[in-house]
């Protein structure tokens, strides 16, 4: 068994040319962003006006000022504003020349082609030029793009954006226990809840799921599944058969296709049994069966692949807050992932009795870490969560 770090490292170790594309932003939604991003101009362009009303001189404030122009959003100004004149202007237009102050429209009366204002305020209500950002400022770190990220390289005169190559990643479900949702079930059988869950995540990666269905703990039916996958896949996840069972042929079967084992089991909970390996450029994950511990492996070891092949260190998101509730545990050999609710400040443990209750994650939107060697966390403390 080795550590997660080291695991980590493993992973994060696999040399590999994978490749970027250039797409439109309208597609770009959650999809890896591989370069930084940096401003090709001044924003605004212009020195703009943040309000309705009238474009004066501030260094030459009069009692009314003759209006020169009306100038709109996208107006070219044609007048230069002097001492006594104002250019009527609306939020968003370029700034005449002469002018640096806008009276907002409400705090002056429009009389006979003049603005008499009755308020003066302290602000002058215009955006500068480059105020928000200078041609070449770093406007946007690598990473998965966000609808808030897409706007932001819109802003910035782009059409498109290089991302990370979509990875194809296959999902193979082994257990002869399994039904899928809407079947019948047998005594002894269960439903196949990973391979959809999986698939979910896969999507919700920006990477492309290919979903084999159930396979029957056999070691024909196994290899001829994993060699289709291999055939069609940048990853291959199977869920299940990977720990030390008389029918957990996954490990086995896997190195008879040619792949090679990078590690198997690691010091986490859940997810000890967890496999990782190679072949060629086709990278493989043997996730454990049991549908808590296939969620947690995927979010901590599978995100951190995606990331690697586009050249990025995935870093999930962490709060910090007060634990609720004291967490005890007696083995401490594994670092733990315990599913908890963030409500505001506070951290609520939640009641969930191992890997196999999955129904316990409906009300999670965190998990915090329980690193080995820690027994207690106690009520009060503050502990970073990673949120879900
Ligand atoms: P295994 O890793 O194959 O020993 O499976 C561990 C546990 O997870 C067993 O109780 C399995 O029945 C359960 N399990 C395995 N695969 C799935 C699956 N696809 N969906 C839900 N539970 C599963
Ligand atoms: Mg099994």
């Amino acid at each position: 068994m080795i550590s997660i770090d080291k695991a980590m490292e493993i992973i994060k170790g696999q040399k590999i040319d994978w490749p970027t594309e250039k797409v439109e932003l309208i597609d770009a939604l959650g999809r890896i962003m591989v370069k930084e991003i940096t401003s090709p101009l001044d924003s605004p362009p212009f020195n703009k006006a943040a309000m309705d009303g009238y474009a004066v001189d501030s260094n030459e404030l009069c009692e009314k000022y003759k209006i020169l122009e009306v100038i709109g959003a996208g107006d070219t100004p044609l007048e230069i504003v002097k001492k006594g004149m104002c250019s009527k202007i609306m939020t968003g237009a370029m700034m005449p020349e002469g002018a640096d102050k806008i009276i907002r429209v409400e705090f002056a009366d429009e009389i006979d082609g003049y603005a008499v204002p009755h308020t003066i305020e302290p602000v002058g209500n215009v955006i500068s030029r480059a105020e928000n950002l200078k041609a070449g400022d770093r406007v946007l770190s690598p990473g998965r793009l966000e609808a808030k990220d897409i706007g932001i390289i819109a802003s910035m005169g782009f059409p498109e954006v290089e991302v990370s190559k979509k990875p194809v990643i296959g999902v193979l479900t082994t257990g002869s226990e399994l039904k899928n949702p809407g079947e019948k079930l047998e005594p002894g059988q269960i439903y196949n809840s990973n391979g959809l869950q999986l698939s979910a995540q896969i999507t919700s990666s920006g990477c492309i799921p290919i979903y084999y269905g159930i396979i029957v703990d056999d070691r024909k039916a196994l290899s001829a599944a994993i060699s289709k996958a291999f055939s069609e896949c940048d990853i291959v996840l199977l869920s299940g058969g990977v720990s030390k069972g008389d029918y957990d042929y996954v490990p086995e079967v896997l190195e008879e296709n040619g792949m090679s084992t990078l590690f198997h089991r690691v010091a986490i909970k859940p997810g000890r049994p967890l496999l990782f390996g190679r072949k060629d450029n086709i990278f493989v994950f043997g996730l454990p069966g049991n549908p808590v511990s296939t969620f947690v492996t995927f979010e901590v070891f599978v995100q951190t692949l995606i990331y690697h092949l586009a050249g990025l260190v995935y870093n999930p998101t962490i709060y910090q807050g007060k634990l609720a509730e004291r967490v005890t545990r007696r083995d401490t050999e594994r670092t733990e992932f315990h599913p908890v609710i963030i409500r505001g400040e506070d951290v609520q443990p939640i009641k969930y009795h191992g890997s196999s209750h999955l129904n316990a994650m409906a009300d999670a939107n965190g998990m915090i870490t329980i690193p080995n060697g820690i027994a207690e966390f106690k009520e009060g403390e503050t502990v970073s969560v990673r949120s879900i």
